[in-house]
């Protein structure tokens, strides 16, 4: 497959962004987001890095400095958010009180925190748009995870431009390499020699995520895109169906479902 050509279909096809619009690129420091960054920089858009460090010692450290490399030598602006100065606590203290008190896994309350602050964080550096790395297998991945949770609801999001743009409050999150199997992404990483790191996140383990992750290893790549093509097609019923909801949560501004947002939920925890 070649990426860099898919890549450029998928934000013509689903009109993602344009060459004058500012485009911040959330860094993990994973291969993924990484990639998504160094090609779009290649296809001559406007972007820039946001990181955010989650304070998970050495294996943070590293991704950190690695960035900070990568983004330097790409000639592309990075700004690194402390997840500890932004709320207070570390994420390893956050997800263990959050186990204890609400049987929450460690990558629900990860996500909840990381979409948070770099919601409002994209706004912060005026993005006209918020790409993340998620890839082919991510959006199988919820598709699967999301039926068998009983919640197909969750999946609003699932396509490569989310239900943003018309909600206020929120910076509208992209997904250039929806279509794109994580295997053809490692493959292009290893190709391309980045510097980076390739292993997990040290903490996902033995979380639901990690075991839906080893079924789809069974999973060939036609599979994984028929599962998240399929479920494409039940997308603008369920988003007509969510957006409807949306207010302003009443701790912090950001949008919410409810009265109060996930995040300050967390937050109230602590
Ligand atoms: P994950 O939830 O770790 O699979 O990450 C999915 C996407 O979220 C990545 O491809 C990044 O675009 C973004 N992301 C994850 N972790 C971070 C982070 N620490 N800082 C900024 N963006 C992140
Ligand atoms: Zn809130």
């Amino acid at each position: 497959m070649n990426i860099e050509k898919e890549v450029m279909l998928t934000i013509k096809r689903y009109n993602l962004f344009r060459h004058k619009d500012k485009v911040v690129v959330a860094l993990s420091g994973g291969k993924d987001s990484t990639s998504v960054l160094y090609i779009l920089k290649k296809l001559e858009y406007n972007v820039e890095g946001l990181m955010i460090d989650l304070d998970l010692g050495q294996w943070s450290k590293i991704h950190r400095e690695k960035m900070i490399a990568f983004c330097e030598e790409l000639g592309v602006s990075l700004t690194i958010v402390d997840l500890k100065k932004e709320v207070g606590q570390g994420i390893c203290f956050i997800k263990n009180v959050l186990k204890k008190q609400k049987n929450l896994t460690g990558c629900t309350v990860c996500g909840i925190i990381k979409r948070w602050i770099l919601n409002k964080w994209a706004k912060k550096l005026g993005a006209d748009r918020l790409v993340t790395g998620h890839n082919l297998d991510d959006e199988a991945q919820n598709v699967l995870m999301n039926f068998l949770k009983g919640n197909v609801l969750l999946g609003v999001n699932s396509s490569p431009a989310t239900g943003g743009a018309s909600v206020e409050g929120f910076a509208q999150r992209v997904k250039p390499l929806f279509f794109v199997p994580e295997s053809e992404i490692r493959k292009y990483a290893k190709q391309k020699r980045f510097d980076i790191l390739y292993d997990k996140c040290p903490c996902a383990f033995g979380t639901y995520r990690v075991e839906t992750r080893e079924w789809m290893d069974n999973i060939s790549d036609k599979e994984k895109l028929k599962i998240v093509e399929n479920f494409q097609k039940l997308v603008p019923g369920l988003r007509e169906e969510n957006l409807r909801e949306m207010r302003k949560c009443k701790v912090c501004g950001e949008p919410s479902r409810g009265d109060v947002c996930n995040a300050c939920k967390i937050f109230a925890c602590l």
